[in-house]
């Protein structure tokens, strides 16, 4: 099993990360469970959503109260204040926002495709972190698509500020990283604790699923599991 993570996560008593496409297709419960079986995490204890590129945020402050499976609820950010469970999200291509408090140990895990960013849901996961009194909150954006492949129309390109707007070759492309730092700074964290590394979905087959190269519904497990 390869997980891509931050050490800063693990450190600070959590499991989670994002799976390569070596674990396979995370798109139902069933593959999910193996996984967490294998990392020795009670799979019943992992909350889902079905995601719909909205700006609505979950939050979970028992563990023994987790969100129906059946049926799955609308929503794209998890914020979760107990210990004792997890959240997880699914991506290909779309960025895995994790956010944890070293102290608190809350934290918060959003899947932000551009339609959530642009109606700000980094921000809305930063502030809804930010409430629970949380202090010394770090980050990490898993693998997504990167600015090398995340090509767009111009009518996109509009709803973005004009710094994650790239022009290379008569093209546009954004840069989802920067655009997601802005909004986490005007929420008020310290975007010196947010790591960004360069993974990117669509250009690295080897390793992850990508929606805009494949166009097959194949999915990335994202989570964190605060035991
Ligand atoms: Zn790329």
């Amino acid at each position: 099993m390869k997980i891509y993570t931050d050490n800063r996560l693990l450190s600070a008593g959590f499991i989670g990360g994002t799976l390569s496409r070596h674990s396979g297709n995370m798109c139902d419960l069933s593959a999910q469970n193996t996984i967490y079986e294998q990392l020795e995490i009670p799979p019943q204890k992992m909350a889902h959503f079905h995601q719909t590129h909205s700006d609505r945020i979950i939050t979970i402050s028992d563990h023994k109260n987790l969100p129906p499976v059946t049926p799955l609820q609308d929503a794209d950010g998890w914020l979760v204040t107990t210990s004792g469970c997890g959240a997880a999200i699914l991506t290909a291509d779309c960025v895995p926002l994790f956010l944890w408090d070293t102290q608190s140990k809350a934290f918060a895990l959003s899947h932000c495709g551009w339609r959530g960013i642009v109606k700000k849901l980094p921000f809305l996961t930063a502030k809804a972190l930010l409430q629970t009194g949380a202090k010394h909150i770090q980050g990490w954006l898993g693998p997504h698509i990167q600015s090398c492949c995340f090509e767009v129309q111009q009518e996109v390109a509009d709803l973005f500020i004009p710094k994650s707007v790239l022009h290379k070759n008569g093209k546009i492309f954004i840069n989802l990283n920067t655009e997601i730092l802005q909004q986490l700074q005007e929420a008020g964290l310290d975007i010196s604790q947010i790591k960004t590394p360069y993974y990117c979905t669509c250009g690295d087959k080897e390793n992850f699923f990508s929606w805009r190269r494949d166009h097959i519904r194949q999915n990335l497990l994202s989570f964190i599991y605060r035991p």
